[in-house]
């Protein structure tokens, strides 16, 4: 029995000791949890895929994308969505079934889209009719026929910061309900040579904790799915209904669970079609926060402390910004623990600061900790959605490893940046 003392002192995480993660591996370090992704998978499965007929889920990639990851996705059944031609590529890369690729953007390059008719991806989610026609040519000169979702901007407002809300009116993805060109875009896509439309997109924002923009969105769609019948014949075969579903991240969020969201969006799917006398169309949902953001944090290392008297006490970290640009970009609030003083009782209250040339580069303002040195190791939670993704190498500071874990082992999965990869492209 190696130390009881151990499991008392330091931070465990998916069964590891997150101390000898560091030791090992180095901060700052994403560690990803293997079990958690695949808890979430099975509630998907057990509380979506499974309890509804005729449903798809489909994993939004831009949170968290490596190669690992598409392998864990694929194994877990669900399709894998991308935003760009770097994310196609990792999914193509990973061997991942183009076939169950959703391809997302509002401004598909020609590139980007050479690239995913040539691999035949299973949907492309259209944003605008100079979309429609450019994908049509290509798929022309590649001899295929893409099959296609419109993106719809609903006109729902969400609760949650203006920068990962999109589905209201004025908003840059999608076409627009008001006027004639949803219809002008059916029209044309139907008779497309090469181009088989096959329902509708939204996505109302993201870290959502209230089913109302998404209940608002289904029944405004449902109404397009009518109007479309009527006055163009199209037959919507699915909709597709984005992801969104807020998660845990510190005191005062209350998430909800997958269900309260999903049996929402189907019942609410169930009662229009109904009431319309429409036949249900295949409905889909792309979670993509709600699927990894608890399952990574990220580990650093205490360095230099400051204490400012009568004002506050500023605890420097060997990572910030580059790795974590949430703080700065969305005033996210995380919460940490001091992974090697978990059996140590709270005693101060700490900034807790990145180490880049930037006021802004606060990773936490006001967390209860035990005494603190330097060489203490401190674990940020929830950090595994929008972390490692939207990481960059500001300050030439290179990007952190990442760590798999699963049942007590741990893998590596993306080796730490040199300073060598960081001159890699310079001439
Ligand atoms: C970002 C995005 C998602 C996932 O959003 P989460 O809030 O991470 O669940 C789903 N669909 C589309 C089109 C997106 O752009």
């Amino acid at each position: 029995m190696m130390g009881v003392e151990y499991i008392s002192s330091d931070f465990y995480f998916g069964g590891c000791d997150t101390v000898t993660l560091a030791k090992k591996y180095g901060t700052p370090l994403y560690v990803m949890s293997e079990d958690y992704i695949c808890e979430r998978c099975k509630e998907i499965g057990e509380d979506f895929l499974g309890k509804y007929e005729n449903t798809r889920a489909v994993y939004a990639s831009k949170a968290f994308l490596t190669l690992e990851m598409c392998r864990i996705i694929e194994r877990e059944g669900l399709g894998i969505d991308v935003v760009s031609g770097g994310e196609l590529y990792t999914a193509i890369k990973a061997g991942f079934s183009m076939e169950k690729v959703i391809f997302h953007g509002n401004n598909k390059t020609i590139d980007e889209i050479e690239l995913a008719v040539k691999h035949h991806v299973g949907r492309i989610v259209v944003d605008n009719l100079y979309e429609l026609e450019l994908l049509n040519s290509v798929a022309q000169a590649f001899g295929k026929k893409m099959k296609i979702l419109f993106r719809i901007t609903p006109g729902v407002d969400s609760y949650t910061h203006k920068y990962i809300s999109t589905g209201q009116v004025d908003s840059k993805f999608g076409i627009p309900l008001k006027g004639n060109i949803i219809e002008q875009g059916v029209k044309k896509a139907m008779e497309a040579s090469n181009i088989e439309l096959m329902g509708f997109h939204f996505h109302v924002g993201s870290q959502l904790f209230d089913n109302t923009s998404h209940i608002k969105a289904v029944k405004i769609l449902v109404k397009l799915i009518k109007n479309m019948k009527e006055e163009v014949g199209f037959i919507t075969k699915e909709l597709n209904t984005g992801g969104g579903f807020g998660i845990y991240y510190a005191e005062g969020d209350e998430p909800k669970p997958l269900k309260y969201f999903t049996d929402a969006i189907m019942n609410t799917v169930k009662e229009e079609c109904n009431e319309k006398d429409l036949c249900m169309p295949q409905v889909i949902i792309e979670p993509g926060r709600w699927l990894v953001g608890q399952a990574g944090i990220t580990l650093y290392t205490v360095g230099s402390i400051k204490e400012i008297p009568g004002v506050r006490t500023y605890v420097s970290v060997d990572g910030g910004l580059p790795d974590n640009p949430r703080p700065a970009l969305y005033d996210a609030k995380y919460e940490a623990v001091v992974a090697n003083k978990m059996d140590q009782e709270k005693k101060q209250l700490v900034t807790i600061a990145g180490k880049c040339c930037e006021s802004g580069d606060i990773l936490r303002v006001d967390l209860e900790v035990p005494f603190l040195e330097p060489g203490d190791l401190l674990a940020f939670k929830s950090t595994g959605a929008y972390n490692y993704s939207m990481a960059s190498n500001y300050n030439k500071i290179p990007r952190p490893a990442v760590v798999m874990v699963r049942g007590g082992e741990n893998r590596l999965i993306v080796k730490r940046e040199t300073y060598e990869d960081l001159l890699r492209n310079e001439l």
